[in-house]
């Protein structure tokens, strides 16, 4: 998983309709502008510090970052732009549009200061392993392709995930911060075999075609949270995407994009209605944010 990933992202800009996948921030604006506002209001209400960074993991096209970035300037916010991104085609996409960011491999190299970062679809992109019978299931070369050595009750671990959260926990619980997790999972931890593989808007076998098809796993929330908390840094309860960014005003955002766009109109309806509603993105996209213990949680996730 790991290989393939790290091809088929190095290779290509797999987003949009002539791609593999889209997501919330393709989507539409306005869940970039929300990221921005819930970050911008959790800075002011943490003394609006002036060594802390904007930062991204795994930031697609940039899209994200540019409307983030827009309501974050607007709120006073000077400070820089840092990527962490692996994939070469990528980093040329987020700099057509985040043309003065800096761009690192690892959350290891963020600079030693208070980040309000944000992921969108990056945990789940993150290698897993799976267990049957305790066994792990690995892949074989079969005749006619590739094959899962044994089949079962499956548990899926990913020390991968952990150890990324694990990094951000540390970095934000030393330095400050808070950082918005966004992806599609579960809130607890539960056996099951969650990886899929997307090509052309359309599952596929995940042992079809590898590195040409974007791999990826439910995120196990549960264990993001453990992890984060033995880090040392705050996580907040786990909400479900719909019901968060009703909570930051996304209808209000929709009436005034539609006001002030009438040509629009209909299509940032249709956006609202595919972020939000429950049988679209609403439910099964949840958000988490891990925070320092002296920053504030952004709102709309406090206890
Ligand atoms: N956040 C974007 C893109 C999600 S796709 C959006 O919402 O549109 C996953 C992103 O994570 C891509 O940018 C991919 O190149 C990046 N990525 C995947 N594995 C990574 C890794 N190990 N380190 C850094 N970035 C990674």
């Amino acid at each position: 998983m790991d290989a393939c990933n790290t091809y088929y992202y190095a290779t290509r800009d797999p987003l949009g309709a002539s791609g593999d996948f889209t997501t919330a921030p393709e989507i539409s604006q306005m869940f970039g502008e929300l990221v921005g506002a819930a970050l911008a209001d959790c800075w002011v209400r943490a003394g609006s510090p002036a060594d802390a960074i904007y930062a991204e993991l795994g930031p697609g096209r940039g899209t994200l970052a540019a409307d983030a970035l827009r309501v974050l300037r607007r709120a006073g916010f000077a400070a820089g732009v840092h990527l962490v991104e692996t994939s070469p085609a990528l980093r040329s996409a987020q700099a057509a549009r985040v043309p003065d960011a800096i761009w690192h491999d690892s959350i290891a190299e963020l600079p030693q200061v208070p980040l309000l970062l944000v992921a969108n679809e990056f945990l789940d992109a993150l290698p897993v392993r799976q267990f049957a019978g305790g066994v792990e299931r690995r892949v074989t070369v079969a005749a006619g392709g590739l094959a899962f050595d044994r089949d079962g009750d499956i548990v899926e671990t990913s020390p991968a995930r952990d150890e990324a959260v694990a990094a951000l926990a540390t970095h934000i619980g030393g330095h400050g911060g808070a950082a918005l997790m966004v992806d599609y999972g579960h809130a607890k931890s539960a056996p099951g075999d969650t990886l899929q593989a997307v090509r052309g808007h359309k599952f596929a076998p995940v042992l079809a075609d590898p590195g040409d098809q974007d791999l990826t796993a439910h995120v196990d929330f549960e264990a993001v949270a453990k992890s984060a908390t033995a880090a040392g840094a705050e996580v907040t309860p786990l909400v479900k995407q719909g019901a968060w960014l009703e909570r930051l005003g996304i209808a209000a955002r929709a009436t005034v994009l539609a006001r002030t766009h009438p040509d629009r109109a209909e299509e940032v309806a249709r956006a609202q209605h595919r972020l939000c509603d429950p049988e679209q993105m609403g439910a099964l996209f949840k958000v988490v944010a891990i925070h320092a213990p002296d920053w504030p949680p952004p709102a709309g996730l406090a206890r």
